[in-house]
């Protein structure tokens, strides 16, 4: 279990791994592009007798016109109990290499990852997805929450916990559900799918930001904005977009946080690398968590 680099969470956790694109802010997804060289990797321990194969998770292979070599979609039970093991409550990344909700994922498999999370109320989960449909669907159909009972009373924990979690089913108080826009487009497909869903933390990553963004029609049901442009060579986030995401934001009282610049920005302030240090930037972008986050 490797500790994510991503600023706002302190591990990842991929049950799942995985995905296929699915609009044009997956151009340059980052998993996709990692996921051969992983595989490779793993092919390596595994020939040196250094992994079991039936823990490796990156031979399959996805539609190349769509996905990538080890990274086809696919499901690991061996990976599904990792929160378990942490008493000490942390962020989670839900699926860093994935999408929860990709539609090869089976509802089992879901509710198994559910179940974790609701038994484990010491961890925050935060879980983006650009399947914003699917997921409405699931988290408002009682069988699937059904489905979450059985997997709670499947897990290798406490009477008190599986009770515990039994109580929270419907909706997780310590998971963060967000959708990922890129554009407007994104934006009008898939908020008011977010917005329809059962969640104690509402959020949007907006990111890679490669448009403007209107967010008023859905902003009062939002709890956090995260906002932030490509790494890699690429040049598509304008900072006025992010500036004016900041404004709707403030005029909202939504907290923002501004998570990295870009490469191509970045090397514009003549900073190194992806412009994710905040001692870095001329002037300073709030970097601000929904308040829930202290409790
Ligand atoms: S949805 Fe996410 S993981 Fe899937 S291809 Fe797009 S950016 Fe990558």
């Amino acid at each position: 279990m490797a500790d994510t680099n991503v600023d706002w969470a302190d591990k990842v956790w991929n049950p799942s791994v995985g995905c296929d694109w699915a609009s044009r802010g997956c151009d340059y997804c980052y998993a996709m592009t990692m996921a051969p060289r992983l595989q490779a990797m793993e092919l390596g321990l595994i020939a040196k007798g250094k992994l079991d194969p039936a823990r490796a998770k990156y031979q399959n292979d996805g539609d190349p016109a769509t996905s990538a070599k080890g990274f086809g979609y696919s499901e690991h039970e061996f990976a599904l109990d990792a929160p378990l093991h942490y008493r000490k409550g942390y962020k989670w990344f839900v699926n860093s290499m994935g999408d929860v909700f990709h539609r090869k994922a089976r509802p089992e498999f879901i509710a198994k990852i559910f179940a974790v999370m609701a038994v484990t109320p010491q961890h925050t989960y935060q879980l983006p997805t650009k399947r914003a449909g699917r997921m409405r669907r699931l988290l408002r159909s009682d069988a699937f929450w059904r489905m979450v009972g059985r997997a709670i009373d499947q897990l290798a924990v406490s009477d008190e916990a599986k009770a515990a979690g039994r109580e929270v089913l419907g909706c997780l108080p310590n998971l963060w559900l967000a959708v990922s826009v890129e554009d407007q487009d994104a934006a009008e497909r898939q908020i008011k799918h977010l917005v329809a869903t059962p969640a104690a933390v509402r959020w949007v990553s907006c990111e890679p930001l490669l448009g403007p963004l209107d967010l008023s029609k859905w902003i009062e049901h939002l709890d956090w904005l995260v906002v932030g442009g490509e790494s890699g060579s690429q040049r598509r986030m304008d900072l006025a977009w992010a500036l004016d995401i900041l404004r709707q934001a403030r005029g909202a009282g939504v907290p923002y946080y501004f998570k990295q610049a870009g490469t191509v920005l970045a090397g514009e302030w003549g900073i190194r690398g992806k412009g994710n240090n905040p001692d870095d930037w001329p002037e300073e972008f709030p970097r601000e968590f929904p308040e829930v986050q202290a409790a």
